[in-house]
Order: structure tokens, then sequence, then C-alpha cells
């Protein structure tokens, strides 16, 4: 399976790091390795000082597909959950002044927290879903889909025209304003509407 990552989906989050707004969604890919299952511990990794928690709305692909319609898209997921895209962002910054890629601030082992899929049929509007990111009790982040700059819908539309989307791959799907450097010792909880699908501590 593979990990597809959405940037700049957010108009706030990309203002609040200076980034161009985009006009076609910006994507990204992680390995498996970086999946984080479970509510396991993170470890902190070696290579960063300025680790940045990212909460995002995470899509699981149900079935295969390619060049897939907008219309269509919807058929292509049945259940959503949210997971961090955890961010070297001292990295990330030094790998766009050098216009290198990003793998090394994005994609090494454990970088993809992911929380307990629900169904989407739980929501009647997914145009319209809050979540939100806690820091040791106390409120991070927060973000409704009625912010996106792209929907669902479009990304996967998107996303196929390129890489040929399959069973289990997972899509996360961008972050809204109010990222932040996490320390060891904090204890994330991630929300879905409300509900707790997600909770792991940094050590
Ligand atoms: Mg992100």
């Amino acid at each position: 399976m593979k990990i597809i990552c959405i940037g700049r989906n957010y108009l706030e989050h990309a203002k609040e790091l200076k980034n161009e707004v985009p006009t076609e969604p910006v994507f990204f890919m992680k390995p498996d390795t970086a999946l984080l299952k479970d509510n396991e511990a993170f470890f902190y990794p070696e290579h960063t000082k300025d680790l940045h928690h990212e909460i995002e709305i995470v899509l699981k692909i149900s079935k295969a597909g390619k060049h897939i319609e907008e219309k269509f898209a919807y058929k292509y997921y049945d259940e959503i959950s949210v997971g961090i895209d955890f961010t070297a962002r001292d990295v990330q910054q030094k790998c766009k002044e050098k216009g290198l890629p990003w793998e090394k601030a994005k994609a090494f082992d454990g970088s993809a927290p992911i929380g307990k899929f629900v169904s989407k049929s739980r929501f009647s509007d997914l145009s319209d879903i809050t979540f939100h990111l806690d820091v040791n009790g106390q409120l991070r982040q927060k973000g409704n889909t009625k912010d996106l700059l792209f929907s669902f819908d479009k990304i996967i539309s998107y996303v196929s025209q390129y890489v040929t989307l399959k069973t289990g791959d997972l899509i996360y799907t961008g972050t809204p304003e109010g990222v932040a450097a996490v320390e060891v010792g904090d204890k994330l909880s991630c929300y879905l509407q409300g509900e707790n699908l997600l909770e792991f501590e940094i050590r």
C-alpha cells in the first residue's frame, strides 16, 4: 500500500507557512514504513529539532482505479479516519530552500500515525466535518472540511490521473492552520466530529 499526502489544502495553513495558495492539488508520498497504528508510541527522530504535528482527515481507498472522474470518486472510499502527518519542519525548510525533495522531512519511520477507521456513511455531509487535535488535553489544532481548497472527490480524481490507486491506499487530505512543535512526553489525541480515534505519546 502507499500513503498519499495532500499539501496546502487549507488556505489558512498555506498562509501560516507563507506558501503560495495552490491552483491545483499538491501531493507527495510516504512509504508504508511511515505508518504507526494501534495508538503505538512515536519515537522522536534524531534528525530534527523541530518536529511538527499536522492533523489531517485520512481516506482509505476501497477499490483500485485510475483516471477516476470526480463525479465517481465517492465510490472509491468507504472509510475515513484522522491521522498525523509528522513533519520535520527544520529539515523541510532546508529542502525547500535547496529545491530538494521532502522525504527526509516527511517520510521517515512512524511519520504517519493513523487512527481507527469509521464508515463515511456516518456523516451526512462530508464537506462539513469537524476534526481536532488536543496535546496534553489542550486544544491545539482544529479544522472543518468546509474549508478544504480541494474536496475529497477532487483529490482522488486528481491523484488518480498520475498514480493508480489501489485498495488499502491512504490519502492524508491536508492540515488546517495551527501546526506547531511537539516535545518528548506529549500526549496527542485526535478527534473526528468529536470522537477520539487516535491517541498516542511522543517518546
Ligand atoms: Mg500535511
